[in-house]
């Protein structure tokens, strides 16, 4: 018996179909709003994430799954932006610019409910726009996704981690802070310190948390102009009547944010409990050897999102309507021609295997759960009508094969 890797899946049935639905909506929503689809490959090379996710995070260091082939390194893409960025440069493309991707992402993560080693992402990305407006712009457009397919139960975080002018003062101030606590931190975290020091607040141990408390934030260290800016994101979010708290712990685990960034908490998640998770990142794109852009976005995870959504959430409904069935091998033709009619009409239609025996034929029909079963033979033939059974009720009649086509499409 062969098993799936740890930490995949196998998507299909009910939860497949609403997967799809949120990709339908995404398409449809994003695509009003001006957002072009891009899809970039599965794998690209190695450095790109290096550089831009940032050596010292838990994805560059744990997670990316990395592999040689020729003396080449090349990794499985764990997030989207980097390489939305690689191929706008790459293709020469202009600016401004809006783009939706969905795609499947890999982490070497420890599975659990909600965190998979293969996941589904659904994100935008706006290039080259710096404003404030556009920072509240892609959160309401968030939370009218997730309000279009009928999410709810969400809190929105904000912070502003500034720009590295306000963090290379206020990380004097830290340091300061911290150096008579250091003991009581993680291994992590004091490492964290060293290479990436934003990221000691994404720590998840509670005894970290007790001495960063007290600590002196990044939000309270602002230079003008990133003050300036935040404001700005809450007076737009006002506008749009957003709500959402503050969290001056708030920090991204990706090394290119600069200024705003932001959380769509579900709150009966639990540990995995981050829905949609963005920001600002104004640096990425110069370091990635492009020109000096401006950039904001955000990434969703449609696999948790559906977590959140209770079983009667709508989807794109494709149950079996039709069933057809024929008497004998000669009624062949006529079967095939008739399936084939229905399905034009836009229902779902499996037809039976006419030289089965009827009984077989109608069997399958039931457990496939269509809503309907046509049945031709010898005696339908001649009185040019076809029999048609409603399976729920049991109840048959006989529709002259010229109505047929009026009866379908009623149905
Ligand atoms: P977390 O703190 O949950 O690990 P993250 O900071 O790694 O999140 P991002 O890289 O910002 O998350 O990804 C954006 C969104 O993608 C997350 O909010 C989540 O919905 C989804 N996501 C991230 N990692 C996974 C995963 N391993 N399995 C399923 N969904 C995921
Ligand atoms: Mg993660």
């Amino acid at each position: 018996m062969y098993q799936k890797p740890k930490g995949t899946r196998d998507i299909f049935g009910d939860e497949l179909k609403r997967l799809e639905t949120m990709n339908a909506v995404a398409r449809s929503f994003f695509g009003q709003q001006g957002y072009q689809e891009i899809r970039t490959p599965t794998f690209e090379f190695a450095t790109l994430f290096d550089r831009s996710i940032g050596e010292t995070t838990d994805i560059v260091e744990h997670e990316i799954y990395k592999f040689e082939v020729n003396r080449k390194w090349y990794a499985l893409k764990p997030e989207g932006t980097a390489p939305v960025l690689r191929a706008f440069i790459e293709n020469k493309l202009s600016l401004p610019a809006r783009f939706l991707y969905i795609c499947s992402m890999y982490r070497r993560e420890r599975p659990q409910k909600g965190r998979y080693r293969e996941f589904l992402q659904i994100g935008i990305e706006l290039l080259g726009e710096s404003e404030a407006f556009y920072d509240a712009e892609i959160i309401d457009q968030g939370k009218r996704y997730l309000d279009l397919i009928g999410a709810k139960g969400f809190n929105i975080e904000l912070n502003s981690i500034g720009c590295p002018e306000c963090r290379r003062a206020y990380r004097e101030r830290l340091g300061t802070y911290l150096e008579p606590n250091i003991s009581k931190l993680c291994a992590d975290c004091r490492r964290r310190f060293e290479h990436n020091f934003l990221r000691i607040f994404d720590c998840k141990k509670e005894t970290c948390h007790k001495v960063y408390d007290k600590a002196p934030k990044i939000t309270d260290n602002l230079c003008k102009d990133c003050a300036a800016h935040y404001d700005g994101v809450k007076m737009y979010l006002r506008k749009y009547g957003i709500e959402y708290a503050e969290n001056k712990k708030l920090v991204r685990g990706l090394d290119y944010y600069t200024r705003t960034v932001f959380e769509f908490k579900h709150r009966g998640l639990g540990a995995q409990d981050t829905i949609i998770a963005g920001g600002r990142y104004d640096l990425l794109m110069k370091e990635l050897g492009g020109p000096n852009t401006p950039c904001t976005g955000w990434a969703m995870g449609p696999e948790r999102l559906l977590l959140t959504m209770p079983k009667e959430v709508p989807h794109i409904d494709k149950e079996v309507t039709f069933y057809v069935v024929g008497m004998g091998e000669r009624y062949m033709d006529e079967i095939i021609r008739l399936r084939n009619d229905i399905q034009a009409r836009g229902h779902v239609c499996i037809s039976g295997n006419p030289d089965a025996p009827l009984k077989q034929q109608i069997k399958k029909a039931d457990k496939v759960g269509t809503a309907y079963t046509v049945i031709y033979g010898e005696d339908e033939e001649k009185e040019g009508v076809y029999a048609v059974k409603e399976m729920k009720t049991g109840k048959q009649t006989k529709i002259q094969r010229e109505d047929f086509k009026a009866f379908i499409e009623r149905i």
